[in-house]
């Protein structure tokens, strides 16, 4: 079977259409969607309509439950909380109603989990291998426990690995899944790169030869950033997708 893991869409219509392009060559089983469905972008609507009529597997993200009213919009900076408050004010009843039924984490066909944040916590970042080291044990001390995770919320495509030294962090654009390793793999951001690389991001797990790949591509971002203008969103929010920050 060959997952396609993605994260962080945040309404952006364009990257997502390009993105079901994309996995058209790719021979895909399932795809699996780390949280963030929502937030930033001026497409909400659309995008929880494709995850919902494409059956792709979701868990929640801090702008869906923010969006949602789940949980205040109150530790968010100005930028992300004014397009909660718009996102709110755009979404359907029946796609709010879809994001706020999301669970907080899966675990796929035992195969490995999927989060947006940490394994304990849909708000904090994985950021450096301090954190990952908590998640790891974290992995290891759920009922069920798990070697693979998947995480989203930095927009930012790596991947950590225990193999009983210490975290390193995996090199190139292939990692290798190994019997007595653990890893904790951020797939990227479709909707919002922050590696300073405009192209949208997503990663292939492939379970038969036990390997995960990260693939780029590219999509219209003008178009995007021009919806956002014309949706009365910040500048900025339009100006940091041409630069991939
Ligand atoms: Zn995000």
């Amino acid at each position: 079977m060959r997952y396609a893991v993605i994260s962080d869409i945040h309404s952006n219509l364009e990257a997502l259409t390009a993105f079901f392009e994309e996995i058209k060559a790719l021979d895909i089983g399932k795809t699996v969607c780390l949280g963030d469905v929502v937030g930033y972008n001026a497409n909400p609507n659309e995008c929880v309509e494709l995850i919902r009529k494409n059956r792709i597997l979701c868990v929640m993200g801090n702008h869906d439950s923010r969006a949602t009213g789940i949980e205040s919009a109150s530790d968010f900076n100005l930028l992300a909380a004014h397009a909660v408050v718009w996102t709110s004010e755009a979404l359907t009843p029946e796609n709010a109603e879809f994001l706020k039924n999301l669970p907080r984490s899966l675990h796929v066909d035992k195969k490995f989990l999927a989060i947006h944040g940490w394994v304990n916590n849909t708000d904090s970042y994985i950021m450096g291998a301090r954190d990952a080291e908590r998640n790891f044990e974290l992995m290891r001390s759920l009922e069920k426990p798990v070697n693979l995770c998947f995480f989203g919320h930095t927009h930012v495509p790596l991947a950590y690995v225990d193999a009983g030294r210490g975290v390193d962090m995996a090199v190139g654009d292939q990692v290798k899944v190994v019997k007595g390793a653990s890893y904790l793999i951020n797939p990227g951001s479709i909707g919002q790169p922050r590696d300073r690389d405009p192209r949208a991001s997503f990663a292939v797990f492939d379970t038969k030869k036990s390997l995960v790949t990260f693939h780029r591509f590219e999509y219209d971002v003008h178009a995007t950033a021009e919806k956002i203008l014309a949706a009365g969103l910040p500048e900025r929010l339009a100006e940091r997708l041409k630069l991939g920050w």
